[in-house]
């Protein structure tokens, strides 16, 4: 297998800059292009020593950077292969130079993912625990984090595999049986057949239930901010983006046009987006807005509609939240500017929603009264972020496989079917579970599951 190299650390100017090579040669490439201090040699270091030296270009006689190099000798390293990490100066020239001469020198540049990828192949982490790694990369909050670092720690991957395990074993017995119909082999006991798949089925049932919540905690909450002009949804958005401004980031992949900002509310991402109405216009350009603000409606998961509680409300008004209301989207009615005199009965409201706040945006009051519907919206406040959960869409449909074989299993056997009928649908649920687990995913589902990291992890 050949020997790679990468960028491990943003490609930026910074403090530091990492480089990673792996593979057989590892170690021989970076004795040619390190030189420590002293009278260390790179090809006599122990794994999980560094040295302090200078990084060389060998073909032209020049000094690129001083450098730390730490070496990994297989399979004690992070890839299970040797490892070599050189920790330069993070200038955006030195890294690319020095990522040059190691590809100058044998290496290739790592694909998305490939680090992680050879770990995965040479045992050092299930499938799941290296999916795990890019969730840890991308965790924006404390439960996001303890909930990848357990799957990282392998929870998820141990109660799978073995479930996965108990099925083999099952698959055992019954393949005994079916092929061996004349031996005297003790009877399969169906009630307690059930009752094995049964315990199985409740697992997945358990760990499917906490998806939705793993999800929202991970990608956020897609919100729309509605209200007429000057009902105060700018100020609003202001006031939850709040102190937590600076740390404001755009989610990648997402357009521009639809993600205008995003905030931390407690352990929630919010993806905000304002529109200013919905009311039916002539006017072209106009009609373009309303199109694609009810475009943003239909596409999001919780709305706040806003309105300026020192005016009464009017058609305009209603005809947002009955607009809402026929998309059944979750809906916060923010009634905003409590400073000043109320005008509107926010019991003729209740029947739109029973989420109605009175706040004022301007002086920064409400900004809890939000987060704490916001998370009782989405069952947050019941929510335990040490439960097992299912991380993407992968694992969360070999899960849903599994799970529909297992019950047609179980419909197999209390109608009194044939045991090798029954037999069938549990291998094809094994199937799935080892899919999850990676035990026996194809090469395209790994291949597919490292396209999704970033390069040098
Ligand atoms: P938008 O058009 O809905 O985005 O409204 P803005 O956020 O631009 O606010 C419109 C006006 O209302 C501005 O002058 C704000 O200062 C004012 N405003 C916003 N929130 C409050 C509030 O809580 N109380 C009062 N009195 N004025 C507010």
């Amino acid at each position: 297998m050949s020997t790679i190299c990468a960028v491990s650390t943003p490609l930026a100017q910074g403090g530091l800059s990492v480089i990673r090579i792996s593979g057989e040669n590892a170690i021989d490439i970076a004795s040619r292009i390190f030189v420590p201090f002293g009278d260390k040699q790179v090809s006599d270091m122990q794994g999980h020593t560094c040295a302090y030296g200078k990084v060389i270009d060998p073909t032209k006689n020049r000094q690129i950077d001083d450098a730390v190099l730490t070496v990994f000798i297989a399979p004690k390293s992070y890839t299970g292969e040797n490892t070599a990490e050189i920790s330069c100066h993070g200038g955006v020239y030195i890294t690319k130079e020095i990522l040059r001469i190691c590809i100058a020198h044998g290496a290739v540049l790592a694909e998305r993912g490939e680090f992680t990828k050879r770990a995965f192949l040479n045992g050092k982490l299930s499938l799941t625990q290296a999916e795990s790694v890019m969730d840890l990369i991308s965790a924006q909050g404390e439960y996001a984090l303890r909930s990848a670092n357990l799957t990282r720690e392998g929870r998820l991957f141990k109660e799978i595999s073995a479930s996965a395990k108990e099925l083999v074993r099952i698959l055992g017995e019954l393949a005994a049986w079916v092929d061996y119909p004349e031996e005297d082999l003790p009877d399969i006991e169906e009630a307690a057949l059930s009752v094995s798949l049964t315990q199985i089925l409740n697992v997945l049932d358990r760990i499917l239930a906490d998806y939705d919540n793993g999800m929202l905690l991970r990608n956020g909450v897609d919100t729309v901010i509605a209200g007429k002009p000057n009902v105060g949804k700018s100020t609003l958005m202001n006031m939850l983006l709040g102190y937590d401004r600076s740390i404001v980031t755009d989610i990648a992949g997402t357009t521009r046009d639809v993600i205008e900002e995003t905030a931390r509310l407690g352990e929630l991402t919010l993806k905000l987006s304002d529109t200013a109405g919905i009311r039916d216009t002539d006017n072209k350009v106009e009609q373009l807005g309303v199109e694609l603000a009810k475009k943003r409606l239909e596409n999001c998961m919780l709305v706040m509609a806003v309105f300026d509680t020192s005016r009464p409300l009017d058609d305009e008004d209603t005809e947002l939240l009955d607009y809402v209301e026929q998309l059944k989207k979750h809906l916060i009615i923010i009634l905003n500017k409590s400073d000043l005199t109320s005008c509107i009965d926010s019991e003729q409201l209740k029947k739109y929603s029973p989420h109605i706040i009175t706040i004022s945006a301007k002086f920064n009051e409400g900004r809890e009264e939000i987060q704490k519907i916001t998370e009782e919206i989405f069952s947050l406040n019941n929510y335990n972020p040490d439960s097992t959960v299912f991380a993407n869409e992968r694992q969360k449909s070999c899960a849903e496989t599994a799970r529909k074989y297992l019950k047609q299993a179980l419909d197999a056997l209390k109608m009194g079917a044939t045991l090798d009928a029954v037999t069938v649908t549990i291998d094809y649920a094994t199937n799935a579970l080892l899919e999850l687990t990676g035990e026996k995913a194809s090469e395209a589902v790994v291949n597919e599951v490292f396209s999704k990291f970033c390069v040098g992890k």
